[in-house]
């Protein structure tokens, strides 16, 4: 499914949908939405729809009593099973195209079946039995409400059959004829008008619903990330700690890697801060690629970066701040107040299950072992409860 941004939707605000339609990529998800909910409608109105039709079998026995049987037969061997059969397609199937070409052969058949029998009556009522018609055409676009072009169609070819139907009776003198279709037409004409602004009113409601959901994932997004580099922002380490902690088994062990970039002060001092956020964001960008999928990575401060980890060994842990010291290295972000040499950062690592510990104490061990590895001399990794030079793994 596409993905949409709320850029796009506010364009499309702008632009208007004179026509009825969206950019491809909001026209899929209107589609996916129209579908959704038309199908949700599909049984109430396909069971109420069927009801309805089958309790006029009551005025076909006193109308039309002379073709009776094969009323029966097309309302409740014929049509019946057919609108049940649509209901279970459109269930089944939740497309938008589906659902509008079977409210239109509902609709066309409904109109049509009666009244295809009619033709072969004698009955003194058949005026009044054809006006019973004008409640599918209502039905049709006031409850299955398909979409404008299909009410369009469907409306041609309800008009088309009924006026050939009542034709064929041969029941009717011109005056009266002219008269059915002149009604059949004009309620035609409010009803495909009124489809019209209904669809129009429909995507108005879908793009505000739509560009209501994308502004607050936007917001929901911004208030957890930091704005400089993209990352997960302090606010929302509370929570992240919450899920791994409360997805983690007791056993489990959780990891994390705190680091900060050495003699940081220095570098604004001589590259001026501009460089100094660039450099932030180009080593914020290095850590995420250098971790793996289960990682989240945070802006812990100012030029402190936070890796918190869950179910991976210590060595596992140890291995990844490793790979993402050599990867800062390798960026090579010339450092000129340390003479010719690069950026470079160093890492605490701290693990422990997840039961013996909680964030703020792995927190702790992990600033301890980063002072350790500042301790001993930067641009290396240290792992908490382990005294001594830092640790290196090739
Ligand atoms: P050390 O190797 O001991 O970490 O030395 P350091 O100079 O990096 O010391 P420290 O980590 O205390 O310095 C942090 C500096 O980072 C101070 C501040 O000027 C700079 N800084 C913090 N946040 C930002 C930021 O968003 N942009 C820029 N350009 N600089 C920042
Ligand atoms: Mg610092
Ligand atoms: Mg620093």
């Amino acid at each position: 499914m596409s993905v949409v941004t709320l850029d796009q939707v506010d364009k499309q605000i702008a632009c208007g949908f004179r026509y009825l339609r969206f950019s491809p990529e909001i026209e899929a998800l209107f589609r996916r939405d129209y579908a959704a909910e038309r199908v949700r409608l599909a049984v109430i109105w396909g069971v109420i729809g069927v009801f309805i039709y089958d309790l006029v079998y009551f005025g076909d026995r006193t109308m039309l009593p002379d073709v009776f049987g094969a009323l029966l037969v097309v309302r409740f061997l014929v049509f019946t099973p057919f609108v049940i059969g649509c209901i279970l397609a459109v269930r089944r199937w939740k497309n938008a195209l589906l659902y509008d070409v079977l409210a239109v052969a509902i609709a066309v058949l409904g109109v049509t079946l009666p009244m295809a029998v009619a033709t072969n009556s004698t009955s003194a009522y058949l005026f009044v039995y054809q006006n019973g018609n004008s409640a599918a055409f209502l039905f049709f676009v006031i409850a299955l409400r398909p979409r404008f072009f299909a009410v369009l169609t469907g409306l041609v070819l309800m008009c088309g059959s009924h006026f050939t139907t009542t034709y064929l009776t041969g029941a009717f003198d011109d005056v009266t004829y002219s008269g059915i279709i002149t009604f059949y037409l004009t309620l035609s004409i409010f009803l495909a008008v009124s489809a019209y602004f209904l669809e129009q009113k429909d995507r108005q409601n879908f793009l505000n619903q739509l560009r209501g959901s994308l502004l607050c994932r936007q917001l929901e997004h911004n208030a957890e990330r930091d704005e400089l580099t993209g990352l997960l922002n302090r606010r929302s380490l509370a929570r992240i700690g919450d899920v791994l902690w409360s997805d983690a088994s007791g056993a489990t062990p959780i990891s994390a890697i705190l680091l900060d970039i050495d003699h940081f002060k220095r570098f604004n001092d001589f590259h001026g801060h501009i460089e100094g956020d660039a450099c932030i964001r180009a080593v914020s960008d290095c850590i995420g690629t250098a971790v793996d999928d289960a990682s989240s990575v945070f802006r812990f401060g100012g030029e402190e970066m936070l890796v918190l980890v869950a179910g991976r060994e210590p060595l596992q842990a140890l291995a990844m701040a490793e790979r993402i010291r050599t990867a800062i290295e390798a960026l090579g972000i010339a450092h000129r107040g340390l003479g010719d040499a690069c950026v470079t950062a160093s890492l605490g690592v701290a693990s422990a299950r997840a039961s013996e510990t909680t964030l703020e104490k792995l927190l702790q061990k992990a600033d301890d072992a980063l002072y350790e590895a500042k301790r001993m001399g930067r641009n290396t990794v240290a792992l908490a409860g382990v005294p001594g030079p830092g640790v290196q793994v090739a």
